[in-house]
């Protein structure tokens, strides 16, 4: 039997197993109730830095469907990023295949002495102190980077192993979110789709009513649209929906929900926004419509847009139905008015 200090050494090793296991699970949870991507990243990248103590985090991911390139997502923090710089590993960077053959934790040395420097170019600027794929369906879906430990200038072996755990439970965590998202998401206007857009206005709602909220939704409509597509054609059409949805989402917050709701109309979903507050945004997002030149090949054109707002009331507005309805008919008096303006709901009687 062992006694003594080898004993107490013992009891500390399995307490901080015991530890991790336990902080592991709680990590677990926490991933796997995230299907929002950004968000997702964010928390993943804060608990490394919590776990590891280091200051610096970022998260090689995919960005769009149909390709495998993996982009520093924008939530990194503390790695100093240059402007002309890219940092995008591209599908068929031998540092993919080779991080699919080694799955562990690597420093950039390592990875610099097994497949030279060139590859690493995304991330060698970064200075990163460790390197740590995550994978899902055995396909490598993300590279996490870590740098500026608190402590010591590397990361101890005990605390590789338990990051390389963390990635295990990332890679998956990012793997279901991506595919939601991309589920959920217009594919020309990078806008949420109308029928996720229903269904979060339908959960808001009801969180609305429970919490005694206020919440605002703006519904757009391009003006004259279908004039524009006999002047310039539809591919010219499409790109000025594009360029709308881009100013729409150049001026909301993340909380903020922009979905596709028809051709060329656009719901903006604005929790715990008072009209006063949404009537700012949508006046933002009209004057930036209106001062945009979309420009396609030879053509070049503007547009304007007209907007509905309303406030939620949790007294006559019984569901989504007459919520959208009523932004519907300020958006319809915007039309009828003269076009290239906002109206209230709560201004009409
Ligand atoms: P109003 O000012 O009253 O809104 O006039 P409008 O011409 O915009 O009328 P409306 O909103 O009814 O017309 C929408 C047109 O948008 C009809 C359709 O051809 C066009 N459209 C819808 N979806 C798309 C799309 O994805 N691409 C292109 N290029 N056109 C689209
Ligand atoms: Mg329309
Ligand atoms: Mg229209």
């Amino acid at each position: 039997m062992i006694q003594g200090k080898e004993a107490e050494q013992q009891i500390d090793m399995y307490e901080k197993k015991i530890f991790d296991l336990t902080q592991l699970i709680e990590i677990s949870k926490s991933l796997n109730s995230n299907l929002d991507y950004n968000a997702l990243i964010q928390s993943i990248l804060y608990i490394c830095m919590g776990q590891l103590k280091v200051l610096k985090a970022g998260l090689f991911a995919r960005k769009d469907i149909g390709s495998q390139d993996l982009v520093l997502h924008r939530s990194q923090v503390g790695f100093d990023m240059h402007a002309h710089q890219q940092y995008v590993i591209h599908e068929g960077n031998p540092l993919l295949d080779y991080l699919h053959d080694h799955p562990k934790s690597q420093t950039l040395d390592d990875l610099q002495s097994a497949i030279g420097e060139e590859p690493l170019d995304p991330i060698s600027q970064l200075q990163p102190v460790l390197i740590i794929p995550l994978r899902a369906k055995d396909v490598i879906n993300g590279i996490l980077i870590l740098g500026d430990p608190i402590q010591e200038s590397a990361i101890p072996m005990e605390d590789r192993d338990y990051v390389e755990n963390i990635a295990i439970l990332a890679g998956i965590a990012v793997h279901n979110a991506f595919l939601y998202e991309i589920t959920t998401t217009d594919v020309m206007t990078r806008l949420k789709l109308r029928h996720f857009f229903l269904d979060t206005l339908s959960s808001q709602i009801a969180l609305s009513r429970r919490h005694n909220k206020t919440m605002s939704l703006i519904m757009m409509d391009i003006d004259h649209f279908k004039a524009l597509n006999d002047n310039y054609g539809h591919v010219v059409g499409d790109e000025v929906i594009i360029g709308v949805s881009r100013i729409i989402l150049d001026n909301i917050r993340q909380t903020d929900m922009a979905a596709r709701y028809g051709g060329e109309e656009f719901v903006v979903l604005l929790p715990d926004a008072p009209r006063s507050t949404a009537l700012q945004i949508a006046e933002r997002i009209r004057t930036a419509v209106a001062q945009a030149l979309f420009t396609y090949e030879d053509a070049s054109c503007s547009v304007t847009i007209s907007m509905g707002l309303a406030e939620f009331d949790p007294y006559t507005d019984l569901n989504s139905q007459t919520f959208i309805q009523k932004a519907d008919k300020a958006l319809y008096e915007s039309k009828r008015g003269g076009r290239n303006r906002t109206t209230t709901a709560a201004d009409l009687s």
